[in-house]
């Protein structure tokens, strides 16, 4: 359970943030660890901040890009101090975030994402994720150290594990209800980016038709089986487009 739960740091600077971040993690009985290009790493002062939770630096994977990092998840909350324009579905608190990741991750992997140290998550790293969580703080200075996010939002979600823990949430869901993945997701917008250019709906290419209906279904949060019935849809429309 708490093993499908994992933290991804994107582009970190200082490599002291990533042994501090696995620290906050081992905490809480996070382990799986995944760096977007870090500035450095393997790390003497990254090994020396986390402490008693080297194991977790050890085992942390490096990847190239956020997608490649969240490619199998079927949630992926970035984390953000700001409101974005994009708008996916939000957090304003982060125990009703550890709520629902907890509920997804008995069944699929899921991922927190925590952005750079000086200007956080890019708008398409931000495209990446399925939702966005905010810690509410000072609202003259709410912005926190990037170990100490990844701290208070792991503690959530181990709090919000050992609530469940016991309890009657071990019923099975349905594969039906469970959500798509990342790679399932983007396999839909590409049909529907294709069909929308093939029909000529799309006439100016910068236009952001596409962002917004990207998030129009991020928010509607459709099921494996809805999704596929949505492909299924796009599919009849190109079979039955007329030829030009
Ligand atoms: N100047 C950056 C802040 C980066 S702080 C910006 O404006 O976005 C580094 C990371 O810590 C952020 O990208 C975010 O993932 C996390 N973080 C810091 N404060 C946060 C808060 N109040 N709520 C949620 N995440 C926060």
């Amino acid at each position: 359970m708490l093993s499908n739960i994992r933290i991804v740091l994107v582009q970190t600077f200082h490599p002291g943030n990533i042994g501090a971040t696995a620290r906050a993690m081992k905490t809480m009985g996070l382990t799986e660890l995944i760096l977007v290009n870090p500035r450095a790493f393997p790390d003497e002062e990254a090994t020396r901040l986390a402490a008693g939770a080297t194991d977790v630096l050890e085992n942390a994977r490096c990847v190239g890009s956020l997608e490649e990092a969240v490619i199998d998840c079927v949630q992926v909350v970035g984390a953000s101090a700001r409101l974005r324009s994009l708008p996916l579905p939000h957090f304003d608190e982060p125990d009703e975030m550890a709520q629902q990741v907890i509920e997804n991750a008995a069944h699929a992997p899921v991922a927190l994402v925590f952005g750079r140290e000086r200007s956080g998550l890019t708008n398409d790293e931000i495209r990446c994720c399925t939702h966005h969580v905010s810690i509410p703080a000072n609202p003259e200075y709410g912005i926190l150290n990037l170990s100490q996010a990844v701290q208070i939002l792991a503690y959530e979600v181990h709090r919000a594990w050992r609530k469940q823990d016991g309890s009657d949430f071990t019923y099975q869901r349905p594969l039906e209800a469970t959500p798509p993945s990342r790679e399932q997701f983007i396999y839909f917008q590409e049909h529907l980016a294709r069909l929308m250019q093939q029909s000529g709906f799309l006439t100016q290419p910068h236009a952001r038709t596409e962002e917004q209906l990207q998030a129009l279904f991020a928010r509607a949060q459709p099921s494996r089986k809805e999704l596929s019935l949505l492909r299924g849809l796009l599919s009849a429309f190109e079979t039955h487009q007329p030829k030009s």
